[in-house]
């Protein structure tokens, strides 16, 4: 096994992503260097999440697979950090003995120094209060050309099937100076889009001027020279005002995709999973985003068999799922999960239930999914080029500013580069597109990804 070496596996959402980004950047400013693959590495880091079940199944099932490699190699370290760890201590201690770090979603600015207690002994630490933001800690970017940039944690919510709350905290927003220095600091490094990241973006700044500032944000960083693209996640559909829309249609780096979560299309299945929007205000704002931004894609989340669910209740879903007609959803079979509200609901629904209506879900998403896509071929889209398709090597990948994947040919496409395709044909989930310019941007010789310490000055809340 080489020294200092490091491998960082990543479960779940964005902002574990760019949790992970963090951890990798204070290994690399300690000396380590990333190994191919965890059986390979001294430090191996697992950033968890416990929003589904099968994150806890796969942890267990990936620390056991590492179990004798550590045995025969006593000096490799193993860390779990993330949702998990902060919710279950305990459980990994007790599951997992041979674990040397545990860090929670507050301290992961400890690595470096657990690390070091670690060499005596298991060094298990989860606090109740973030100590720095991560965004001020080093970074790994594992993209040249984009990055994520954290505007606040937590959530002050209380839907009752999520386990945010309970593992993030309450929400504490970034100062708005500090992320337009890190946005222009991640410019200077070559960064041509971002993606703002909280729990709920729209609140953003409620709890430092007392009125969200999400618009103003966008308005700020639209000013950002180099700058091409904006994105976020998520916004709250209770939260997503008209200064916000405003701000979005009138800022030119704000891209044509938004987000919104759903959930339920039920105004009682709504109640029970305590949204604090109904059906008639989301598609309010629906209709509002889509008169200020004509053509926006509009993606979502839904949740089937939520507990009680009808079947009346679920054909509400379907039909609001028809009357937006969106480009894309996320859906999720309802599990329930410890320490939520709805965990403890009664007629939770049996799973052939479920799976029934998923299956319907899933067809009537997939039919608009393809007519969305089928919309925009003939269309001239410009493309950021992501890299190689996965599925023909000889091909590029990229993504039009509504978030579409676009497939085409290019021998000189690199990634972080525009070019401007037309696309030729549609499937559900990607299109299919032929040259015609480009590129608009240079790529950078970035060979080596640079360390990037993201903030001035101190960003923890004020
Ligand atoms: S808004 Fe609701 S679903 Fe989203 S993180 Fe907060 S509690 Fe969870």
């Amino acid at each position: 096994m080489g020294a200092k070496t490091y491998f960082v596996t990543t479960y779940g959402c964005q902002m574990n992503e760019h949790d992970s980004e963090r951890l990798a950047g204070m290994l690399e400013t300690e000396g380590y260097s990333q190994a191919d693959s965890p059986d390979e590495a001294e430090v191996v880091v697992f950033n968890t999440c416990c929003i589904r079940e099968k994150a806890d199944q796969r942890l267990y099932g990936n620390l056991g697979h590492l179990k004798p490699i550590k045995d025969a190699n006593p000096d490799m370290k193993i860390v779990v950090g993330g949702c998990l760890a902060q919710k279950d201590k305990a459980t990994i201690q007790k599951r997992a003995p041979y674990v040397d770090v545990v860090l929670g979603t507050h301290n992961l600015g400890s690595l470096p120094r657990l690390l070091r207690e670690a060499e005596h002994g298991p060094a298990f630490e989860i606090v109740e209060q973030t100590e720095t933001f991560p965004s001020a800690l080093p970074s790994r970017r594992s993209s040249p050309w984009h990055g994520w940039v954290s505007i606040s944690i937590g959530c002050n919510n209380s839907c009752t099937f999520c386990i945010v709350p309970a593992v993030r905290g309450r929400e504490a927003s970034r100062r708005l100076g500090d992320i337009v220095a890190e946005v222009e600091a991640l410019v200077v490094d070559g960064v041509v889009e971002v993606t703002l990241l909280g729990q709920n973006v729209n609140s953003y700044g409620r709890d430092l001027d007392g009125t969200p500032m999400f618009a103003r944000l966008l308005r700020e960083l639209d000013r950002v020279e180099g700058l091409e693209r904006v994105r976020f996640t998520s916004p709250h559909p209770k939260d997503f005002r008209d200064d916000t829309i405003a701000a979005m249609a009138e800022s030119r780096t704000v891209c044509e995709h938004i987000h919104l979560p759903l959930q339920s299309g039920s105004d009682s299945v709504l109640r029970r999973m305590k949204r604090a929007y109904n059906r008639g205000r989301y598609l309010e704002k629906v209709h509002k985003v889509r008169e200020a931004m004509p053509g926006i894609a509009i993606t979502t989340d839904i949740i089937v068999g939520f507990p009680a669910e009808t079947d009346a209740e679920f054909d509400e879903t379907l039909s609001l799922v028809e009357e937006v007609g969106y480009d894309g959803a996320f859906t999720f079979q309802y599990s329930p999960r410890p320490m939520t509200e709805a965990a403890e609901f009664a007629d939770q629904i049996p799973k052939e239930v479920v799976q029934e209506r998923f299956d319907r879900l899933v067809a009537v998403q997939e039919r608009w999914s393809l007519k969305r896509n089928e919309a925009v071929v003939g269309r001239i889209e410009e493309v950021l080029v992501e890299g190689s398709s996965k599925k023909d090597a000889s091909r590029v990948t990229g993504r039009t500013r509504t978030n579409k994947l676009v497939h085409f040919s290019d021998d000189t496409a690199a990634a972080g580069t525009f070019r401007t395709v037309e696309v030729t044909s549609a499937s559900p989930h990607h299109l299919e597109g032929a040259l015609v310019g480009g590129p608009r941007r240079d790529p950078r010789p970035t060979l080596t990804l640079p360390l990037v310490s993201a903030t001035s000055g101190c960003s923890s809340c004020p």
